[in-house]
Order: C-alpha cells, then sequence, then structure tokens
C-alpha cells in the first residue's frame, strides 16, 4: 500500500491478538447474552471496571505465574499500571472501597476482555474474555453450592453436553501445610506446582520446608485420592487428614457443598481431587474447573476467597466467584458441533431496478427498520440479477425489487430467496407479506 508516497507494511494483528469476523462476533455475542441472562436470573447486578488497573493491585494477590504474564507498565504520568488478567482483583477493590457499605450478599456479574502475556497456543490467547460472577458476604456452603449451581446451569443452557467439573478444596492441602509450619509462601509455591500437576515437584518442595516423613506419605496418597463418588473419596481423605484439624474442616465443607447440591436437585458429573489446586493465589476453599471430553483445557474457574477483601483494606469479607471462560466456552461449542439460531430473523435486500428509483429503495428500506425489518438498500449499481446474487450469497431472506411498472401501482416485487418464488405486493403490505 502507498500512502502519500511512503510505503506501508501490510499490518497485522499483534501476536496472541484476534480480530472477530461477524460469524465469530456473534457468537460470542450469544455467549455474553446468555451469560448476562443468567445473571439476571440469579440476581447478580453488573458492574463495568477499568482494564486498566494499578499494578500493586493486580499483583497483590494473583500468583507469581500471572504476575510474570501481565501487560505492565508505567503511563505517562509515570504511575506503574496494567492490563487487567482476570476480574477478580478490581471487584476486591470495589468491596473494600466504594461499596463497602453495600448490605451483603453482593452478587456481582461483569464481562470483558482480559490480558495475559501468555504463549498462544490453541485455547490460551493474550486478549481473551471471561463472564465473572461474584457472590460476596457469606461464608456458608450455600453460596458455593449457589456458584457451582450456576456454572452448570451456563455450561447446560449452551448446550455442552459430557462435561465434568474437576472439584477441590485448596483448605485441605494448607491446613496439612500450616500444620506442619510451611510458611504461605512455599505453600503458595507448591500450590502453583499441583496447579501445573506437577506433583513430584510439588513433594520436593514440601521436603524442603522441612515438613514430617509422614507428612510427605499423607501428600503422596492424597495427590492420587480421586474419583467420581465425592462420598467415597471424602471419606478417604477424611481419614487420611485426621491428624490435621483444619484439613479435617475443609473436607467437611466440601462435603457440606457437594450435599447441597445434589440435594438441590442439581446434576451434573464430577471428579473430585484432594491435590487439585488452583493458579491464582487467593483461592482458600472449594476450587473447580468444568471441561469438556473434547478439550484438555478448562472452561472456567472458581473457588473461595475469604480474605482478598480485607488485604485491599476492606472488612473481612467472605465471597466465592467463578470466572467463565468465553473463548473457550465457543471452542467447546464448535468442538460439539453446537451453532445457536443467531443470526436467524429475516435480512431484506431492497434493489432499486433503476437509477431514478434509489431514493423510493432507501424510503422503503426506512418502512421495513421502522417495522424491526433487517432491511439493507443494493449500493453497489450492480444489476439485478448480479445484485440478486449478491443477496443470496449474503444469505438475505427476501429481496424487494423496486420497478416503475409496480410502483405505478404502489406495489413491488417481493422474493423469497429460499423458496425462490416471487409475487408483485402492495407496498402497504410489504412488512406483514414479510414476516
Ligand atoms: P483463571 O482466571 O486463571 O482462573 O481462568 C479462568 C478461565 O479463564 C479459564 O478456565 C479459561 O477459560 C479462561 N482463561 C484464562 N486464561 C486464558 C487465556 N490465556 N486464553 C483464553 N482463556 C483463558
Amino acid at each position: 500500500m502507498i500512502m502519500q508516497g511512503i510505503e506501508m507494511p501490510r499490518f497485522r494483528t499483534v501476536r496472541g491478538m484476534r480480530d472477530f469476523l461477524p460469524k465469530h462476533a456473534g457468537m460470542m455475542r450469544y455467549v455474553e447474552g446468555l451469560s448476562r441472562e443468567l445473571a439476571g436470573l440469579y440476581g447478580y447486578e453488573e458492574v463495568i471496571t477499568p482494564i486498566v488497573e494499578s499494578y500493586k493491585l493486580l499483583a497483590a494477590k494473583s500468583g507469581e505465574e500471572i504476575k510474570q504474564r501481565m501487560y505492565a507498565f508505567e503511563d505517562l504520568g509515570g504511575r506503574k499500571v496494567a492490563l487487567r488478567p482476570e476480574f477478580t482483583a478490581s471487584i476486591a477493590r470495589l468491596v473494600a472501597g466504594k461499596m463497602r457499605n453495600e448490605p451483603k450478599p453482593l452478587r456481582l456479574f461483569c464481562l470483558g476482555r482480559l490480558y495475559r502475556y501468555d504463549e498462544p497456543q490453541y485455547g490460551r490467547f493474550r486478549e481473551f474474555w471471561q463472564a465473572n460472577y461474584e457472590l460476596i458476604g457469606s461464608d456458608k456452603p450455600e453460596a458455593d453450592a449457589e456458584i457451582l449451581t450456576l456454572t452448570n446451569n451456563l455450561v447446560e443452557r449452551l448446550g455442552l453436553r459430557n462435561y465434568h467439573f474437576r472439584i477441590g478444596h485448596v483448605g485441605i492441602l494448607r491446613g496439612i501445610l500450616s500444620q506442619e509450619n510451611v510458611a504461605e509462601e512455599s505453600q503458595n509455591r507448591i500450590m502453583q506446582l499441583l496447579d501445573k500437576k506437577q506433583w513430584d515437584a510439588a513433594l520436593i518442595a514440601a521436603k524442603d520446608c522441612n515438613v514430617s516423613e509422614r507428612c510427605i506419605g499423607i501428600l503422596k496418597r492424597l495427590f492420587k485420592a480421586k474419583g467420581k463418588e465425592p462420598s467415597r473419596v471424602l471419606k478417604r481423605v477424611k481419614e487420611e487428614v485426621r491428624e490435621y484439624r483444619s484439613a479435617v474442616a475443609a473436607v467437611e465443607n466440601l462435603w457440606d457443598i457437594l450435599g447441597l447440591v445434589r440435594d438441590g436437585g442439581v446434576k451434573f458429573e464430577m471428579v473430585i481431587e484432594a491435590g487439585f489446586a488452583r493458579g491464582l493465589e487467593y483461592y482458600t476453599g472449594l476450587v473447580f474447573e468444568p471441561y469438556v471430553p473434547e478439550l484438555d483445557i478448562a472452561l472456567g474457574g472458581g473457588g473461595r476467597y475469604d480474605r482478598l477483601i480485607e488485604l485491599f483494606g476492606g472488612e473481612p469479607t467472605a465471597a466465592v466467584g467463578v470466572a467463565q471462560g468465553i473463548d473457550r466456552l465457543i471452542l467447546a461449542m464448535k468442538k460439539q458441533g453446537i451453532s445457536p439460531r443467531i443470526m436467524e430473523g429475516k435480512r431484506v435486500v431492497i434493489i432499486p431496478i433503476s437509477d431514478e428509483l434509489k431514493a423510493k429503495a432507501i424510503e422503503l428500506s426506512s418502512m421495513l427498520r421502522e417495522a424491526k425489518i433487517p432491511a439493507e438498500v443494493e449500493v453497489m449499481g450492480r444489476s439485478v440479477s448480479r445484485a440478486l446474487e449478491d443477496a443470496d450469497r449474503k444469505g438475505a431472506t427476501h429481496t424487494v425489487l423496486v420497478g416503475p411498472e409496480e410502483l405505478r401501482e404502489d406495489k413491488v416485487v417481493l422474493r423469497d430467496m429460499k423458496k425462490r418464488e416471487q409475487r408483485v405486493v402492495e407496498i402497504k403490505n410489504l412488512c406483514e407479506e414479510i414476516e
């Protein structure tokens, strides 16, 4: 491309960034719409927070992994800022500040783009989208059960099949490690390794913290403790951790949460894993991720974080939430061949047969839009046959041919593009005929 004598390169998107062409954008908006509708049904009110936040806020508790991958920079005022890699820090900032006096529970929803300098790969992008739900102010198992139920509801409504939830409770491992006097920093490192399924490295890290031999044996067995039947797995885990008081409480808490889900009539497949941790450091209780068999990456992630709001200067406030990964939900839908009827409405193209009828075509298009019928006017000066071909290619449901003879009697030719039939209709009846 030559511009004012300077040769311009052919620009592409920056690595890890994507354009969404109309079909994909339509899917995004569909999932977004469904997530927002669900928020309404569960009483979650939407908040909109900035994409640029203080680096300190975002780095406080997100964990080393995410901290290393932040788009961080100094703004022109010399402030260290970053593009948000997740929503929870912003929500915690709100609840610790502007919303601190709001009555609890607070149910908050937010949706938008997030940024992580991850290595781009299948299902992993540098700019991605989440729908986020946070239930703030309750430490009761019914709050955790609600977040699980809501997530199940979303996945179900999108039409996904054969999905399961990976479920754990970070209080089990943290309970053991705390009683073994492992410092929080080292606990975080161990959790990060577990998040990456590096069991052996996690055991070595625990050994380096001088935990007892007995503890190593228990950890080894816990890392392997998983199964589909909550009662069976949790009984075994409880027996294993019986000497660690808060680990036992964590098992009981998970037992209560899953009991409420089951007794509330919500059914989904789950895999309970005692050694399951999530990358974000702020989790204190339940953690979970939904999966479909066609993808080995999580569709979303959630859990309880009871200390984050306090860390940001708020009152000690219990909270539980979930981030649904919109990009991955769409990937899963594609893998399962689910294509929602997004654009199935009417699409009308109005073709003036000659130049003098252009204004009439514009007038008719306004009339259709007034009746909420999407209408496009042919603007390329094409012949009727070429314009019809183009309308067909674009998936128009109808075309309206504006010709001088029909117009003399206040009529146009309406063509049904699917049936390939056309007839002359009165302009005053055009909208009804199309409907
Ligand atoms: P997290 O905030 O790490 O708990 O992630 C929650 C969900 O966000 C994940 O399960 C993914 O669905 C989505 N997600 C996180 N990172 C990315 C990424 N780099 N690209 C696409 N989706 C992501």
